[in-house]
């Protein structure tokens, strides 16, 4: 048996079915993101695991033990939300010792644990500190250090790098990760950040409207991706219509077909191709974006609109709006999509 396993779990607030029939296991220290779009039912079925929004129906089993039916405080889970929740009023160091405090362990047994998350999260010299004296970083990794102290089975953290700025965000990923991996903590991440759930994965449980629709490595789910929502959600894929895919690369599909923006390349003069590489294809560039090591062409090729990703390299020139160029597509890159 898996170490979570979730079995047809069902449920609503009020009329509103947020989530039905939702399965999945989660193997001992697995690093699992909950990706997808706003309003998909991510915080709910976290909620749900945690038993702060009980579920209406359905199994969740944790380590051998069924918890369906416990308590939050009986689970063994620790969660960190996006809003911090620290207690104003309370020390770094009174914070994290809450939890333990509350369990009725002594403060002489509870000391030597809450220094070593303190020092684990990078807080040592902070402990008497009140949270209105921390930045924002440095208020969630005390979060994380609470819920980390009470030694949970399973770690749930609820976008709790969303309302963080860009450099510190990058950093709090990765000791998050560092320390998970360290500890060996099954954890459950939600975001709706594709790069993010792609950085820190093991794997990526993609939801839209309360179904996990793809469950699989982070390369999977870019490489070969189910259905068109995983395809438009996960990268910048170009979706071409079977009659158009006869038309552009003289393939037979019968559904819709999906080729990444960096499987398109301009065809090099003098330049031999393997048989993976269609015939050109003249196309008209409309538009184009900056985007650092790479330039984002929007091009109109066959009365297709495609988007192309060409490395920035310095000796390569803006191609302008209007210009003409051949292209190629990578074969083995186009595969078929569900609708
Ligand atoms: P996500 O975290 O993916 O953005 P949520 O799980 O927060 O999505 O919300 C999923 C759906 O459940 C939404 O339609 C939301 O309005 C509804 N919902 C969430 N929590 C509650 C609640 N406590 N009461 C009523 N509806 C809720
Ligand atoms: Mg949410």
């Amino acid at each position: 048996m898996s170490y979570v396993t979730a079995q047809q779990l069902s449920k609503s607030f009020a009329d509103n079915t947020v989530f039905e029939d939702i399965h999945f296991t989660i193997e001992k220290g697995e690093f699992i993101t909950l990706l997808g779009p706003s309003g998909c039912g991510k915080s709910t079925l976290l909620r749900s695991l945690a038993g702060l929004n009980p579920v209406d129906s359905g199994q969740i089993w944790v380590d051998g033990e069924e918890i369906t039916h416990q308590a939050p405080q009986q689970r063994g889970i620790g969660m960190v939300f996006q809003s911090y929740a620290l207690f104003p009023n309370m020390t770094v160091e009174a914070n994290i010792a809450f939890g333990l405090k509350m369990k009725g362990l002594s403060s002489s047994a509870i000391k030597p644990d809450v220094a070593k998350v303190i020092e684990l999260v990078e807080l040592t010299g902070k402990e008497h500190h009140y949270p209105h004296q921390l930045s924002g970083g440095q208020r969630q990794r005390v979060a994380l250090a609470r819920a980390l102290v009470v030694k949970p089975r399973i770690l749930l953290l609820d976008e709790p790098l969303s309302a963080l700025d860009a450099k510190i965000r990058k950093h709090l990923r990765q000791q998050i990760r560092d320390i998970q991996k360290e500890m060996n903590l099954t954890t459950i991440f939600v975001t709706h950040d594709q790069e993010e759930a792609m950085i820190m994965s093991d794997r990526i449980f993609l939801m839209n409207k309360g179904e996990i629709v793809q469950a699989g490595t982070p390369e999977e789910i870019y490489t070969q991706p189910a259905d068109e929502f995983v395809a438009g959600f996960m990268g910048h894929y170009n979706l071409v219509a079977a009659d158009k895919a006869k038309d552009l690369f003289n393939i037979d599909a019968d559904s819709k077909v999906a080729i990444r923006p960096e499987s398109i390349y301009v065809k090099e003069a003098g330049r031999q191709y393997g048989s993976h590489i269609s015939a050109p294809q003249l196309a008209t560039i409309k538009n184009h974006q900056l985007l650092g090591n790479v330039i984002r062409y929007q091009v109109d090729v066959q009365e297709c609109e495609l988007t192309v990703d060409l490395l920035n390299r310095s000796s390569e020139r803006l191609l302008a709006n209007g210009s003409q160029l051949e292209l190629l597509f990578n074969l083995n890159e186009i595969q078929p999509v569900r609708a």
